[in-house]
């Protein structure tokens, strides 16, 4: 049977997806394991930051009306280090030693920096003398200037990085709600493909994608699972599909959507009948990516040329992944940068070029990295970028401004018009 296969646009083929994107559960890690999970649960403040007006520097916490004349001389009634407190309330012609970050004693409402300040002595009593006039709270960080309580600081489903780690300290979380990671299997197909510590053989080489796509499943959120290569056999590799659905949250193969001779995709799916989202997208490269859903699982059906893999990997896959991670922020970021090439061959698919960002007099250039053919595994090694060039067009030239998606990024956006829909 000869299949025709009608080719959607690429956003329609993200929604269709994301219809079936599914959320994933919580649990509890420690604090010091949590970054690069996402939050389970909005971040909220159960106090004011700081609790305490408190003092910027190292000084002497006074009351400003005593400064009124512009020639104080009070006395030092005490000594507090950050941590301690002073008990009693300081009166006009007092002060007390201070040292940055302890609590502004009562009756005080400014601090005198230290090198503002001459020390005296007479007797036993210590003295401090200086000419500055201070107003009401200066130098004194007020209850709350960080954030008062109740304020939702992060949202859930935001990745954890270090200074999220550090709010969750400030409130107090030793243990972290974090969304479970989906466990996302690789299924690798082809019988050119040897495993990564083989020699190479006449017409074979060895699989590649396996493992790319481990990094790409990490790097969105996920878990790998590698489930290892498909036999030559259709009716093993059915087996094989039904065993792997079982066990992971997302399945992914690479290679043998296409319709050769042996690219059992399509019949495996038709077996499932598994509800088949798409295989055929206007896009360059990866346009031949099927996805299908089975039994509330999404199956990706990656080609099998490295960076169609790649590419149809971060445009469908990723978004589906940190669906899971309960984001609201699911797509790539992207910026507006220069063309750094000219593509004058008109192409009616939108392409995704792999390429990477340089600065150069104060612009941003997004530059193609290798040769951008689907089959060019070398030129994945150096991009940090897709450069979106949507099709229907007469080529672009160097210098015009387009759309780069940024790879690497990982706080995202919440709906991508890397596109817009004709
Ligand atoms: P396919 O999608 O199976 O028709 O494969 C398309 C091209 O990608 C062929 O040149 C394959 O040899 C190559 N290829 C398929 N799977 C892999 C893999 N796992 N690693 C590297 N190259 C692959
Ligand atoms: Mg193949």
């Amino acid at each position: 049977m000869v299949e025709i296969r009608t080719p959607i646009e690429v956003n329609d083929a993200i929604e269709r997806v994301m219809k079936y994107a599914v959320k994933g559960e919580k649990t509890f890690i420690p604090l010091e394991e949590s970054h690069g999970f996402f939050l389970a649960e909005d971040l909220i403040s159960d106090h004011a930051v700081p609790p305490f007006d408190r003092t910027r520097y190292d000084g002497f916490a006074i009351r400003s009306e005593a400064t009124e004349n512009g020639d104080s001389r009070l006395e030092v009634v005490g000594q507090i280090g950050a941590g301690s407190v002073f008990e009693g309330t300081v009166k006009e012609n007092e002060a007390v030693r201070i040292m940055t970050g302890a609590e502004i004693p009562a009756g005080c409402d400014a601090v005198i920096m230290l090198e503002h300040v001459k020390e005296t002595s007479q007797g036993e009593k210590r003295f401090i003398e200086f000419t500055r006039k201070l107003t009401s709270f200066e130098n004194i960080t007020k209850t709350g200037e960080d954030t008062q309580k109740g304020e939702v600081l992060v949202q859930k489903g935001t990745y954890i990085n270090p200074g999220i780690m550090a709010l969750l300290a400030t409130f107090g979380y030793r243990q972290v709600p974090i969304v479970k990671r989906p466990r996302v299997g690789i299924i690798s197909t082809g019988s050119e493909l040897l495993p990564v510590d083989a020699a190479l053989e006449p017409g074979k080489i060895r699989d590649s994608n396996s493992y790319m796509l481990i990094g790409q499943i990490e790097r969105a959120g996920g878990i790998p699972v590698s489930l290892g290569q498909f036999a030559d056999d259709l009716d093993i590799c059915y087996d094989q599909v039904v065993a792997a659905l079982d066990e992971v949250d997302i399945l992914l193969t690479t290679g043998g959507v296409s319709v050769g001779d042996y690219d059992y995709i399509p019949a495996i799916l038709e077996r499932l009948n598994a509800n088949v989202l798409f295989n055929k997208i206007k896009m360059r490269p990866g346009s031949v990516t099927t996805v299908a859903e089975v039994d509330g699982k999404l199956f990706f059906g990656l080609s099998g040329n490295p960076s169609s893999c790649y590419v149809g990997f971060e445009l469908y896959t990723r978004p589906a992944i940190r669906n899971h991670l309960h984001t609201k922020n699911p797509y790539l970021k992207k910026l507006t940068a220069q063309l750094g090439t000219d593509f004058t061959a008109p192409n009616p698919f939108h392409r995704f070029v792999r390429g990477k960002l340089i600065y150069e007099s104060g612009n941003v250039i997004a530059v193609p990295v290798g040769l951008d053919k689907p089959n060019i595994v070398t030129s994945l090694a150096e991009a940090n970028v897709l450069i979106v060039l949507p099709g229907n067009k007469e080529g672009y030239e160097a210098g015009e401004q387009v759309m780069a998606v940024l790879l690497a990024d990982q706080s995202g956006i919440a709906w991508n018009d890397w596109l817009r829909k004709e």
